[in-house]
């Protein structure tokens, strides 16, 4: 199966409706962060010089009913002063409503035209037949740039797909590129560092990466679960009762396969997870109760960083420690620091890892940051994404 990409399709003089990923932080109708925006404008920008009409959707938040603060208002305002051109958008009560249809059928050639938040339309998550009609009706053809949602079987990515001639945009196209090659054919020695809060959001990834790479480096939070069903004695960290035994499960795969499975030697820890608090370095297992540990301590760090130099690819999903306060940052922006400065080739997925890359002013030296947060970890678990098939084939 092959992604079918832009050059697929033809978008003079056509309207092209494109699946985009805008769901960016807004708080008090106020956009936090517009990577999301950005990371699609270039795909956007293709189409316009392509002579194409744009009609552009996305989903904003959970909203389960029309409410005034998933609106895409700011979106529309941000993507204009992005794309230099007007973006034309209208309130409304979802996608498919009545108003919208007849704002959108005014949409003169060349123009940009962003529909109201997907999930308004609570057909939007079943799939519903109904509204991938109603909004194939709108174009001609379609473009799913939305990597961030491929995961998801919605309307808007996988239903509408399979009514327009579709292709993937940039964006996408990129990140299944890097993604399959990485899971498929990656330049060895592959290195990876699992971090983050919860080994159940990523044991399938260390399971899938334990049949690609010679060293698996787990940091952050779920390290105590590892540690603690290795025997240590972790405190009051963060730990999975429940997956103990999946961890062992875990070690004793790695070591059947020749894996190295590498664990912090000693972490950061503190009483509360608070700005300002005491601190204290202590092995990894032997954190004494009331402590929880919050980060990498110095010698995991050097470790870890000692472990990746021979990388020629890293794949790196989660942070460290509580990277978002400091002291807690010391070894996420440690790593960070080193993950930039190798040679390999080096791939950062994950919604907090990839705000940690860019604490630390490393991104521009990462050489792919993947945009997903969920749809990059159901990727290189090795699923099919539905948003991905509709336009493979
Ligand atoms: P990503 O979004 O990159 O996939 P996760 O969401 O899995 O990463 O994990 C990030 C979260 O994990 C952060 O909020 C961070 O504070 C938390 N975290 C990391 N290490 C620890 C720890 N030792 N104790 C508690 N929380 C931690
Ligand atoms: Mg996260």
């Amino acid at each position: 199966m092959t992604l079918r990409t832009l050059e697929t399709l033809e978008v003079e003089g056509k309207r092209v409706l494109v699946r985009a990923d805008f769901n960016v932080p807004l708080k008090d109708g106020v956009i936090g962060d517009d990577s999301r925006i950005r990371a699609t404008v270039p795909t956007l920008r293709k189409l316009l010089d392509g002579g194409a009409t744009l009609i552009l959707m996305s989903h904003l938040g959970r909203p389960k009913a029309p409410e005034d603060k998933s609106r895409l208002g700011p979106v529309a305002e941000r993507l204009s002063e992005l794309l230099g051109q007007d973006v034309r958008y209208l309130p409304t009560s979802g996608p498919a409503a009545d108003e919208q249809a007849a704002f959108v059928a005014e949409a003169g050639p060349g123009s940009v035209t962003l529909l109201e938040n997907t999930r308004f339309d609570s057909r939007e998550t079943k799939n519903d037949p109904a509204l991938a009609k109603k909004l194939a009706e709108y174009a001609d053809v379609f473009v799913n740039d939305a990597f961030g949602a491929a995961h998801r079987a919605h309307a808007s990515t996988e239903g509408v797909a399979r009514l327009l001639p579709s292709a993937a945009g940039l964006l996408l196209a990129r990140e299944n590129e890097v993604l399959s090659k990485l899971l498929a054919n990656p330049e060895k020695p592959l290195k990876v560092m699992i971090g983050g809060a919860k080994v159940s959001d990523k044991i399938s990834v260390i399971e899938t990466m334990l049949d690609l790479a010679s060293d698996v480096l787990i940091g952050g939070a779920m390290a105590y679960t590892f540690l603690k069903a290795r025997g240590g004695r972790v405190g009051g960290s963060l730990v999975e009762d429940d997956k103990l035994d999946l961890a062992r499960d875990l070690m004793e795969k790695a070591e059947a396969k020749g894996v190295t499975l590498h664990l912090p030697e000693d972490s950061v820890c503190a009483q509360a997870i608070e700005a300002g608090v005491q601190t204290e370095i202590f092995p990894s297992d032997e954190i004494p109760d009331g402590w929880l540990g919050l980060d990498a301590g110095p010698e995991a760090v050097k470790h870890y960083q000692a472990v990746l130099q021979d990388a020629r690819t890293v794949l790196w999903n989660g942070p460290l420690g509580v990277f978002e306060m400091p002291p807690f940052d010391t070894g996420t922006r440690g790593v960070a620091e080193t993950v930039a400065g190798l040679e390999a080739y080096t791939v950062v997925g994950g919604g907090d890892s990839v705000a940690a890359v860019n604490a630390a002013g490393v991104a521009e030296r990462i050489d792919h940051i993947s945009t997903g947060g969920g749809a990059s970890l159901e990727f290189l678990e090795g699923k099919t994404l539905p948003g991905i098939a509709a336009l493979s084939g």
